[in-house]
């Protein structure tokens, strides 16, 4: 990075930039700056066109005929073997479907099944929440089960991993501080402990490199409405490592993890691959537009994002840290890189009205209770300049205090 922060040198920046040209393959408005693509990715101009074929070509035209003649039936599959490529997966282990909360029960559960001499299923108290209410539910099905969490039960993941627990249930980046766990490292430990390993990986699916199989991971569960821009409430995924699928049973045994579906048999019997990990139906129209959307990374290798992304998140800190002292914020992600995921978390007390007086000019991150403002950097679409502007904003928000006005207190039900 320049020692000089400049807006010349930051231009520099995007000048040299490889991926630059890769934000033509996104829609975004005018005179915004996008940094919650780590909550809801933007869409592109390829989705529009596809989500309009599938509706009026494949439904309007094909009707169920399309279930076989446009491939609809496999979009779960073809679409999950894509997403493999982004997260070190070989094809056969990862389909698209449900939502992470489903995958997390379905995953937890299968991982429970496979230990089932272990009481303790091993988790984050600073985990997203879905995932351990999902693992409540898993507990309230089997009785003598119990979880322990990290911040709770003991200060380090590490120690509360022996021959007890079944399963590990973490996330690789933390939704709130950005912070990146070692995932190669803490499977290979609860693997010494004879434990199974379930990875959240929401916050790296997209943002950085995963390498699932290299690692020896069981299980993995995340988003592709976040980094991967799949749009709102599209699919999530689920990641079964091949030696455990014919064994791990799949609780939400609907027709779609059938062997033989339309054989409308009377029992179930799952497939005997990543199949069996579906439940019911799943959305065409959210496939469809998850598949344009994955367009955007033909030709992009992993290391290139997360060596612009680091330097976007770098570069974010830095004027920060610059510009804006005195004023009430507090760094929440780690400065180290090597356990910085792709998003900058600040707290500050005013975290809220903050945020709503940032995206009224058009800066848009977002808030997490209770005091954190989350910016997220996505290296497809953002550019150097970007931050800077970002962070003019922020300064001036900051140091005007406009962010008193009454309105931006006003809270709505989404954050
Ligand atoms: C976004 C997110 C989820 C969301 O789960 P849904 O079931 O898709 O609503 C779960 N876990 C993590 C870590 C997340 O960041």
């Amino acid at each position: 990075m320049p020692r000089a922060l400049t807006l010349a040198a930051i231009e520099a920046m995007d000048a040299a930039d490889p991926l630059g040209p890769i934000r033509e393959r996104f829609t975004l408005p005018e005179g915004i700056v996008y940094l919650d693509g780590n909550s809801l990715g933007p869409a592109s101009p390829a989705v529009f066109g596809e989500l309009e074929k599938t509706a009026r070509d494949e439904w309007g035209e094909g009707l169920i005929r399309s279930w076989n003649t446009a491939g609809w039936f496999d979009l779960p599959i073809t679409l999950g073997d894509r997403i493999g490529r982004l997260i070190g997966a070989e094809p056969g282990q990862t389909v698209v479907c449900d939502t992470t909360s489903i995958n997390i029960y379905k995953a937890v559960h299968a991982a429970m099944g496979l230990r089932p001499e272990r009481p303790v299923i091993v988790a984050e108290a600073s985990s997203f929440p879905t995932d351990l209410y999902m693992a409540e539910g898993v507990l309230s099905t089997r009785t003598g089960t119990r979880m322990l969490l990290e911040g709770v039960d003991a200060p380090a993941i590490e120690d509360l991993i022996d021959e007890r627990t079944a399963v590990v249930l973490v996330n690789h980046v933390n939704y709130k501080s950005g912070e990146l766990r070692d995932l190669a490292v803490l499977t290979r430990r609860a693997h010494e402990a004879g434990a199974l390993v379930v990875w959240d990986i929401c916050h790296s699916a997209g943002a950085l490199p995963v390498e699932l199989d290299r690692a020896n991971v069981d299980f993995a569960v995340g988003c592709t409405y976040k980094y991967l821009n799949g749009g709102p409430g599209s699919p999530a995924f689920i990641y079964v490592a091949r030696r455990h699928q014919a064994e791990a049973l799949q609780p939400l045994s609907g027709w779609w993890g059938h062997a033989r579906p339309f054989a409308f048999e009377p029992h179930f019997h799952g497939d005997a691959g990543i199949r069996k990990f579906q439940c019911g139906t799943q959305p065409v129209l959210s496939l469809r537009a998850l598949q344009a959307a994955l367009d955007a990374w033909e030709g992009v290798e992993m290391t290139a994002v997360r060596e612009k992304s680091l330097a976007l998140t770098d570069l974010f800190i830095r004027l920060v840290e610059a510009r804006c002292g005195g004023v009430g914020l507090t760094l929440e992600s780690p400065r180290e890189r090597a356990r910085r995921g792709s998003q900058v978390s600040f707290a500050h007390p005013h975290a809220y009205e903050v945020m709503q007086a940032l995206i009224e000019r058009g800066v848009i991150g977002d808030f997490r209770a209770p005091s954190t403002m989350r910016f997220g950097f996505t290296p497809l679409y953002l550019s150097y300049r970007d931050v800077w502007y970002a962070v003019e904003v922020l300064e001036e928000v900051l140091r005007t205090e406009a962010w008193r006005e009454e309105r931006f207190a006003v809270r709505a039900a989404v954050t």
